[in-house]
Parts: C-alpha cells; sequence; structure tokens
C-alpha cells in the first residue's frame, strides 16, 4: 500500500515525452476494416472519387491500412503544446469515496476551450485543408463540441469554417453556438433551406429536430458545390481515429512511466473516435499478442449501434450522399430521441472498431440516461471535474466495475477516458436535478423497421 500511494494523483508527460507519430492500428488488424464504398457502384471508394469530398492527405490517411505510424507534422506538434500532454488521474478521491480495491485512472481531455478530445483531430484536419491550399472547410456539429473545436482549430489557421449544427443543439446549446462564433465560423441549424438535402428532408419530416446524419448531408452538399471547399468529418473515419491516437499514446507513456498497466479499458462511444484513439496502443499490444486487455465501449441505450445494430453497409448520412461504410449501425434513418449526450447520438460506429467488436476483441454495454447522470454527479461531488454527459456514459460503468471489485475484493485496475466537460450542458443537469429527464429506449420494433431500410447490397 506504501508504495502504491507513490503514484501522484496527476501522472504528467514531459513535452519532450509527448507522441512524434499517431498510432495506426489498421497495420496491425489480421481482419482490415471493410472499405468505404461508392454509393451508386457499390465498388471500393478510389483516392480519387474521396478527394472531391476530403483533403487529399486526409484521404491518404484514411485508405492506409498498412502502415504503423504517421509523422504528426511539427505545426501540429506546436498546437498540441498549448493543451497537451493532457492529465492522466488516478482517481484517488474515487476509490476512497466507493471503498473499492480497484484502482482507477482517468485520461482527461476537456482541459481546453472546446471542452473535449476533438480539438485533437480538429487542428489535423484543418492543418491538411491549410496546406492544400483550400479556403475553408465545412462541417456537421450535433453536441456542439465539435464545430467549436473546428472552429478554434480554422481560426488558428486562417481558414473560413461553416457548420450546420444538428437544430435540437442549435436551439439548446445557444452559448456552444456563440462560442463557435466567436472564434469566426458561421454557424447554421440543421436541417435548413440552404441545401438541396435539407429541404428534402424537411419537406418530409416537418418539425424535425434534426440528426447528425443529415447535417453531414448538407455540410457534404456545401463543400462539394464550393471551390476551394472540402468536408471534414469529427468522428467514425479511419483517419479520425489515427489523430486520436495521440490520447491512447500519452496513456500508454504515462502508465509505463509509473509501471502500471491496465486491466480494463472504458470509453463512450458515439462515432467511435475517443475510444479508439484511447484503446490504439493497447489494442495494438493485443493484436499482437504482446498483452491482454479487456476493452469496454459504453454506449447510451436510447441509441444503442454496437448492443443492437447490426453489422452491415450503411449510409453515413440521411440524405444517402456519403460513401457506405461497413459498421455497426441502426440503420441512417434513425433519428434517436432528443438524448442529453448529444455527441453519442449517431446511428453508425467506426468501422475499425466495428471489425474489432465483431472480431471479439471488445465488448459493449448500454446504459440509460439518468443512471448516466447520477454517476456523472457523484463523480463530480468527489473528483471537481463537471463531466460532460457523453464522458459520463465512461464514468458510470467504470463506478459499477469499482463497487463490483469491493463485493470480490480484486484490485483491478481500470483506465476510463474523460471526453469532456459539461458546462455546456446544464440544461440536462437541470432536467435531471428536477427529475424530469426520461429513460427513452427504443423498442425492437421500431429498430426493426428502422433496420428494413437499410441498402440492399448486390
Ligand atoms: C463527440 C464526443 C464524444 C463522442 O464521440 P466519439 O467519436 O465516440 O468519441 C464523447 N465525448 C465528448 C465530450 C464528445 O464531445
Amino acid at each position: 500500500m506504501a508504495e502504491e500511494k507513490k503514484i501522484p494523483y496527476k501522472i504528467y508527460l514531459e513535452e519532450s515525452e509527448m507522441p512524434k507519430a499517431w498510432y495506426n492500428v489498421r497495420a496491425d488488424m489480421k481482419n482490415k476494416p471493410a472499405p468505404l464504398l461508392n454509393p451508386g457502384t457499390h465498388q471500393p471508394m478510389t483516392a480519387e472519387e474521396l478527394g472531391g469530398v476530403f483533403c487529399e492527405e486526409l484521404v491518404q490517411q484514411e485508405l492506409d491500412n498498412d502502415t504503423p505510424y504517421f509523422e504528426i507534422p511539427q505545426e501540429i506538434r506546436d498546437f498540441y503544446k498549448m493543451y497537451r500532454p493532457s492529465p492522466l488521474v488516478r482517481a484517488y478521491c474515487l476509490e476512497e469515496k466507493l471503498q473499492t480495491p480497484a484502482k482507477i485512472y482517468y485520461k482527461f481531455e476537456g482541459n481546453n476551450t472546446s471542452g473535449s478530445h476533438k480539438l485533437n483531430s480538429a487542428i489535423a484536419q484543418a492543418y491538411y485543408a491549410k496546406k492544400q491550399g483550400l479556403k475553408g472547410v465545412t462541417t456537421e456539429t450535433g453536441a456542439g463540441q465539435w464545430g467549436t473545436a473546428l472552429s478554434m482549430a480554422c481560426a488558428y489557421l486562417g481558414l473560413d469554417c461553416k457548420v450546420y449544427m444538428v437544430k435540437v443543439s442549435y436551439e439548446q446549446k445557444p452559448f456552444r453556438r456563440e462560442v463557435m462564433r466567436t472564434y469566426g465560423a458561421s454557424v447554421v441549424p440543421s436541417p435548413s433551406d440552404t441545401t438541396a438535402v435539407g429541404r428534402k428532408i424537411l419537406a418530409e419530416h416537418p418539425g424535425t429536430t434534426g440528426s447528425l446524419g443529415c447535417a453531414i448531408s448538407e455540410a457534404v452538399e456545401v463543400a462539394v458545390s464550393n471551390p476551394g471547399y472540402r468536408y471534414v468529418l469529427g468522428s467514425v473515419l479511419n483517419q479520425v481515429l489515427l489523430h486520436q491516437s495521440v490520447i491512447g499514446l500519452e496513456t500508454k507513456a504515462a502508465l509505463d512511466k509509473v509501471g502500471v498497466k491496465p486491466d480494463m479499458i472504458i470509453g463512450c462511444a458515439g462515432g467511435g473516435s475517443n475510444l479508439g484513439g484511447l484503446i490504439s496502443p493497447f489494442m495494438g499490444e493485443k493484436l499482437r499478442g504482446e498483452a491482454d486487455y479487456e476493452i469496454v465501449a459504453v454506449e447510451p441505450a436510447s441509441c444503442p449501434s454496437f448492443t443492437r445494430g447490426v453489422y452491415a453497409y450503411d449510409f453515413c448520412d440521411t440524405g444517402m450522399v456519403c460513401p457506405l461504410a461497413k459498421m455497426y449501425t441502426l440503420g441512417c434513418d434513425f433519428i434517436p430521441a432528443p438524448n442529453h449526450a448529444g455527441g453519442l447520438r449517431y446511428h453508425g460506429m467506426s468501422p475499425v472498431l466495428s471489425q474489432l467488436y465483431a472480431d471479439g476483441l471488445m465488448k459493449a454495454v448500454s446504459v440509460p440516461q439518468t443512471a448516466v447522470f447520477e454517476a456523472a454527479e457523484e463523480f463530480a461531488r468527489v473528483e471537481g471535474i463537471l463531466p460532460a454527459p457523453e464522458s459520463a456514459h465512461a464514468i458510470k460503468v467504470a463506478m459499477d466495475e469499482a463497487r463490483r471489485c469491493k463485493e470480490t475484493g480484486e484490485e483491478k485496475t481500470i483506465v476510463f477516458g474523460l471526453t469532456g466537460t459539461g458546462y455546456f450542458d446544464l440544461v440536462a443537469y437541470q432536467k435531471f436535478h428536477d427529475g424530469l429527464m426520461d429513460d427513452y429506449i427504443p423498442t425492437d420494433e421500431e429498430l426493426a423497421a428502422f433496420r428494413a431500410k437499410l441498402p440492399k447490397m448486390d
């Protein structure tokens, strides 16, 4: 025990110990993630086709299943230094509160103005757009974290930034919107009448609160119809997981520094980018047979892509303009009930994580909303940080596991990703405190109806 306490509350890395290259877990996967397909021909998307939508260098990263390391350009490393390395915290206070023999660590990514891990990929994507000489980028944002992160990155590099924001969030989160505008972005509620696809969705579903899928369609349409613009996406894609590997690489370096090997790694999963990034070096060891880890994805019971979805080719967007991706999906028309963890409302899941899950290399659980907020509140009171509702999904499962360890006496080492802060989610906290939060869970019949509309392959 005396020795145990030598591990500090916060395990920091020196600037010189920060990762110099991103790690591409696909290089170590025996079963590679399925390729993106052209929605018209059902043939794998070529670099040329993808280049109409995405920046050239990002297309290379997207398609490369073999190169294990990509050097992080110096400019991006300099930007990372403004808010990284992010702290790895030993949750002594939470352990004490739970009276658990488990050892709990969390990697805190909320330590920047955008309030989440999304800045790690935003700066990379904006950098490659700038390098290509583009004028600007378009994107969608759900809860607003991605749009905020991208606005910050674009402001830093002097790029124009157009953000399509899911309408329910645009209305519920005016402060998020104003942060984006402060960083110079233009923000449009989606679906909107500024695009053909937006007008079509509005005609078919009047009064819809929007979804990430339809905001994506609008942002893609604007990117491909304006010269000098490309589309960027904050999650799901292989390139985003690559950039987010900085989370896992730092976590592993910090744990190695204090001689700790985790048993279990937990993260919330929306499109899979934070979890994919956090687990990547650990999964690499697992794939190469060097170590074993229990890896757990946590998703909301209201949007259960892994636990109740199917592994199939589907559209990434409601407007069906994007390539098809093979992933665990609820169907691209799935419009989840307004859930307060807006960042976890996407219908699909990263193709990389989908393949790892299909191969039994990781597990997934879903948790209902009020239980998540109970855990968030308990965590905030002992560890001080006000967590984002998305992050609280991981907190909930980490706390459950620590409580289980109390029963069994296991001294398990648990690491979870604390992806962001909840300052812009106080309407959700208010609903929780006032007892007005519900635990809507879709029925099997509802899910089957969306599943029936999956694209028919060959
Ligand atoms: C966007 C977001 C998530 C979910 O996205 P992933 O791509 O699954 O990581 C989780 N937490 C926070 C704070 C977010 O902003």
